[in-house]
């Protein structure tokens, strides 16, 4: 991480922008202090976030906002993970790809991007039915709008996990 920011740093670029971060979960309840000690100053931000659910697979997520669930989830505009194999996930919550969009070995970044199921699952979070998308329904991310949404960004992503000493 460091190599990179002195690479970026001498070439006088502004990008990428390096974010480090730690959960804030009561099981690095104890590193978080450390954590912050070691890159502030160094990674362009530090953070410290609240839990989210995996697509459900965590089931302990509480969330801040009530009006998530009619709230389009920005992941849907600004994400497409790739997985080891290939596999284009729906977002960063879909860790293992149960919600795959397509392969790179078999379709180019821009295909799966504007697909018709793509579009599709825009329309409905924009619609605030995100809940009818099997995925999403299961999913229990606190949503923030992209930019341009009305209702714009919260910014709470999760109800923080009181941890002391955590800072
Ligand atoms: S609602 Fe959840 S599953 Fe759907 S795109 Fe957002 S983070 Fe991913």
């Amino acid at each position: 991480m460091r190599r990179l920011i002195a690479i970026r740093d001498r070439q006088r670029a502004n990008r990428p922008v390096v974010q480090v971060g730690i959960i804030g979960m009561p099981q690095k309840a104890h590193e978080i202090s450390a954590f912050r000690k070691k890159w502030m100053g160094v990674a362009d931000s530090v953070v410290v976030s609240g839990i989210v659910s995996r697509l459900g697979s965590i089931s302990f997520v509480n969330i801040a906002d009530s009006n998530w669930q009619s709230t389009p989830c920005f992941y849907v505009w600004s994400q497409l993970p790739v997985l080891s194999d290939g596999t284009a996930a729906l977002c960063c919550d879909d860790w293992d790809g149960v919600a795959a969009m397509g392969n790179l070995y078999s379709s180019t970044i821009r295909e799966i991007w504007t697909c018709e199921l793509r579009k599709k699952l825009r329309i409905l979070h924009l619609a605030g039915r995100a809940g009818t998308i099997p995925a999403c329904q299961a999913c229990r991310q606190p949503r923030q709008g992209p930019w341009w949404f009305a209702n714009g960004v919260s910014g709470e992503r999760t109800t923080p996990v009181s941890i002391p000493g955590g800072g």
